[in-house]
């Protein structure tokens, strides 16, 4: 029987990452994919400065994708301009069509070594409750680490019991590509003040992040934490967001179907023994804004990481250090979810939020996690107060909600 180092199942960018980087450690790693190469995902491909960073460190060239100076914010006639902050992160992002995107971060991948397996639908194999391999239909591969590195609520990661916690937040959203007059612009486009079925405020943004080439990602997405969660029709949401947005930005026709998926922020069980889980199979959303490129790029540096220093700790060691370095944002973020689904209050925050730049700067630092943790800023000292007096709140502000609407779950089932 085949036997490798480590085994990765999804290439997207946790598991090329995770490939990557175990590939350069001298590990024999063999990445499966179901797809084929450019396979496109729904997604509103930003990448903030945290995911340029993480990509810089990968040894990925972005120089051929869309630049990003900054943010637009728009809530109801109110408009602020904010540019990326200049500390711990680059001052840039970026905008890259996700099969493209993808077709690169996994190539730097097979450049570092790891053997690529396409068309190969993987599962783990367990023996008791240790992950030992990867079978595909009747061949399998043994393994010293199983990295599930498949996507929000794929079968490998429920196989292992990497499961949305229940009753906790999780988003939904939509995507569409567009050809637009002003594809060129440099600044992401954010609009929070959308609305849902019942003409209430939704805890979540449209968005119009432009590509270059001619084209614009356009796309609404909403927490479940929102009134009438299961009457959200995202179709309907985004065809009012684009009819909004269509004359400023100048949109032609939408270039295909519009694609929705589910956005997970909450898993607890991420690793096991022989095995770890990366990237969204992680629940490495951020409830904030919704951005998982990044978190899935650094997940999967971590988990390799891990291994190549002590491939027998590795489960242990990455639950420790997600724990340690990812929980507590994550969940005071999950906590904020819950508040803004109360649109009144919703309404008073962006109030505050927009009010001037220099909250609105604050606000981007604290929710695009862009904090620069070797200083002492007013924006840590307020994510982490605000963080303490929300834990105080919980049996005020969570209400579980589990229904997904069924327009959403039929089409993400079928799409699976
Ligand atoms: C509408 C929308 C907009 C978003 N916008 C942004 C954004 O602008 N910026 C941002 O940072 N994040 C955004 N996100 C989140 C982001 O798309 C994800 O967090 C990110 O794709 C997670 O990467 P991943 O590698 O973990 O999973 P995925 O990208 O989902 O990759 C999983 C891979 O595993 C493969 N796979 C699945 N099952 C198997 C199997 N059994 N065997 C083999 N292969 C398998 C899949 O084919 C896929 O290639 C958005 C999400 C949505 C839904």
């Amino acid at each position: 029987m085949e036997r490798v180092d480590v085994a990765v199942i999804g290439a997207g960018p946790a598991g090329s990452s995770a490939a990557t980087w175990a590939a350069r450690s001298g590990a024999r790693v063999v990445l499966f994919e179901k797809a084929a190469q450019g396979r496109d995902k729904s997604c509103g491909d930003g990448l903030t400065p945290r995911a340029v960073a993480e990509l810089d460190r990968l040894g990925v060239d972005i120089s051929q994708f869309h630049r990003i100076d900054g943010l637009r914010v728009q809530a109801g006639r109110t408009e602020r301009e904010v540019l990326w902050p200049s500390g711990a992160f680059p001052n840039m992002g970026a905008v890259a069509p996700r099969a493209v995107f993808d077709a690169l971060v996994l190539q730097t991948a097979v450049d570092a070594g790891a053997e690529l397996r396409e068309h190969a639908t993987a599962e783990p194999v367990l023996e008791g409750a240790r992950v030992v391999g990867v079978r595909v239909g009747t061949e399998e591969v043994r393994a010293d680490l199983v990295v599930i590195a498949s996507g929000a609520g794929s079968r490998p990661a429920r196989m292992v019991g990497a499961e949305r916690v229940d009753g906790s937040p999780f988003g939904l959203a939509i995507r569409a590509y567009v050809p637009s007059t002003r594809a060129d612009d440099r600044y992401m486009e954010a609009c929070l003040t959308v609305t849902g079925p019942d003409g209430a405020l939704v805890p979540g943004y449209g968005w119009v992040f432009p590509a270059g080439d001619g084209l614009v990602n356009v796309g609404v997405g909403a927490l479940s934490t929102m009134r009438d969660f299961t009457k959200l029709n995202l179709n309907t949401m985004l065809d009012a967001y684009l009819a909004q947005v269509g004359p400023s930005w100048g949109l032609g026709p939408v270039a295909a179907r519009p694609k929705a998926w589910r956005l997970p922020m909450h898993v607890e069980h991420r690793s096991g023994p022989g095995w770890v889980a990366v990237g969204d199979a992680a629940g490495l959303v951020n409830p904030f804004n919704g951005e998982g490129i990044d978190y899935a790029l650094e997940s999967g540096r971590h988990a390799a990481e891990l291994f190549a220093r002590s491939p027998g700790t590795v489960h242990a060691a990455y639950d420790a250090l997600l724990r340690r370095e990812y929980d507590p944002f994550f969940a005071t973020a999950r906590r904020f979810a819950w508040v803004i689904g109360r649109p009144r209050l919703l309404r008073v925050l962006l109030g505050i939020a927009l009010s001037t730049g220099f909250t609105m700067e604050l606000v981007l630092d604290i929710m695009a996690n862009l904090i620069d943790s070797r200083r002492r800023t007013l924006a840590g000292t307020l994510l982490a107060g605000g963080g303490r007096a929300l834990s105080l709140l919980d049996p005020i502000l969570i209400r579980t909600q589990e229904s997904e609407p069924s327009e959403i779950r039929a089409r993400v089932d079928a799409a699976r």
